[in-house]
């Protein structure tokens, strides 16, 4: 392909990407497949010959779109949102046109340093101590076993990662409520999931404090060594926020690392009526929330914030003679910052969400996602049809349809039939999760510009559905 060629195809799909935007609700949010029929429709090998753009892009519009799930639907309800917006894909536009690789301040010093820049002014956004430093990392899973290795190394004295695990007996902690990423990070730092210790949660989902102190003492009684505590501000199923000054003040006292997974509701920080959240961040080791969920840049991009830099450092620092430059005693290379050693330019999208939506712009629109999150749960209550499992603290619902004189169980196969209806019409996608033991649906209001018309749209459907199937 030539310039000439770029720029006709560059500029049709500029065009094309605005129209999808368009009329994105006019696509059902999530396809009705069964699994292999995308895959029948492609070719089993690849061409000799190369194709035109023109076959290509019909090929996307034809077999790759309607088999797509589409994030960016106002009526994507479910998990959490990975939400985005036209100044993020105009950032990632140029970070793939510049197809910069920027592990070493040296390949891209202007890549390094708006890194430092952005990590800083999102620091500063959220509330995060002065003096912590900040890395961009792709998801929030490789940021909690970051975590995990660094204190690994650190109780070591820095010395596994040259002589291996040894048997001392590590022990993490996190609520039953903690992302799954947590265990994950625990079965590949070698420290074992058996040695992940769930501490029980109270009515409303939060860690209880007096719990993983009596099981940390009862643990040092028998000889284990407590690593890190993890705790959650806004647990995946349903935004609870783990007490963390209390938690701190454990970890303080013995000694523990303390981690905070605020991947989702980590967002809502940049408000001031959220601040709350903050308390007893000051005994923290380290921070992780997720600008790629909440915060309308596209994925990935994970906030990464530790109070001890040189602690990450030493725990991933690799420097081959062929990478050592004159530069490194005086630059951040943030290949030593976590796994990876190529890195994709992140902090450009980031650059231009913030700057574009402006801080106050990002706040009005999380207030306004907290807003319609209300709405949508006043508007629940009052149908008569639907209890409300937990008051939304941020724009999580956890909800469903009940009726007088059910069992338990008959409420789960009613509700778990609504939801597989609700999401095969596809005007709205929601999914669930079990509370306490109890099934429970969940609505996220989280689309970058979801408006009170789209949550009306979900009520009716939900309604519509509870009619049909109850
Ligand atoms: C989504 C989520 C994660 C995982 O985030 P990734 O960036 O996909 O790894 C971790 N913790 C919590 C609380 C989450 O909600």
């Amino acid at each position: 392909m030539n310039t000439h060629d770029f720029k006709k195809y560059g500029y049709q799909l500029v065009d094309q990407i605005a129209e999808y935007f368009e009329n994105i609700d006019s696509y059902p949010v999530r396809p009705n497949l069964q699994p292999g029929e995308i895959y029948k429709k492609l070719p089993q090998s690849p061409p000799s010959n190369g194709e035109s753009m023109d076959e290509i892009l019909r090929d996307f519009n034809e077999i790759i779109i309607p088999g797509m799930t589409h994030w960016q639907h106002p009526g994507f309800h479910g998990y959490f949102p990975a939400n985005n917006s036209f100044p993020s894909i105009l950032g990632e536009f140029l970070t793939a046109s510049l197809g910069a690789q920027c592990m070493k301040w040296e390949t891209s010093p202007a890549a390094t340093e708006l890194e430092q820049i952005v990590i800083e002014w999102l620091r500063k956004m959220i509330c995060i101590p002065e003096g912590w430093s900040g890395v961009i990392q792709d998801t929030a899973s490789t940021a909690t076993l970051c975590a995990i290795l660094t204190v690994r190394e650190k109780i070591s004295n820095y010395k596994t990662n040259q002589s291996g695990i040894s048997g001392n007996k590590l022990r993490v902690y996190c609520s039953e409520e903690a992302h799954s990423s947590v265990e994950k990070a625990v079965k590949i730092a070698g420290i074992g999931s058996k040695n992940l210790i769930k501490i029980a949660t109270n009515d409303k989902c939060e860690l209880i404090p007096s719990e993983l102190s009596r099981k940390i003492e009862s643990d040092i009684n028998d000889g284990f060594n407590p690593l890190c505590i993890v705790a959650a501000l806004g647990t995946t199923g349903t935004t609870a926020v783990d007490p963390l000054e209390e938690i701190g003040t454990i970890c303080k006292d013995k000694d523990i690392w303390l981690h905070v997974d605020a991947a989702y509701a980590g967002s809502a920080m940049i408000l001031e009526e959220y601040r709350w959240m903050n308390k007893g961040l000051e005994y923290a080791d380290s921070f992780v929330f997720n600008p790629h969920k909440w915060l309308f840049t596209n994925f990935d991009c994970s906030a990464y914030f530790v109070k001890d830099q040189e602690s990450l450092v030493k725990t991933f620092q690799l420097v081959p003679e062929y990478l050592k430059t004159d530069n490194d005693n005086k630059v951040n290379n943030y290949s030593d910052w976590g796994i990876q050693l190529g890195r994709r330019f992140r902090a450009l999208k980031l650059w231009f969400v913030i700057r574009n939506f402006g801080v106050e712009g990002l706040k009005e629109k999380i207030r306004n996602h907290i807003h319609l999150a209300r709405i949508f749960e006043k508007m629940m209550k009052e149908s008569g049809q639907f209890e409300i499992l937990q008051p939304p603290l941020f724009n999580l619902v956890c909800f469903r349809w009940t009726k007088h004189g059910l069992t338990e169980q008959q409420t789960e196969v009613a509700n778990k039939k609504m939801l597989t209806e609700v999401n095969r019409r596809g005007k709205i996608f929601i999914t669930h999760t079990k509370i306490k033991g109890r099934y429970s649906l969940r609505f996220v209001c989280g689309q970058t510009d979801v408006t009170e018309k789209n949550i009306e749209t979900a009520v009716n459907e939900l309604l519509h559905c509870s009619k049909l199937y109850n």
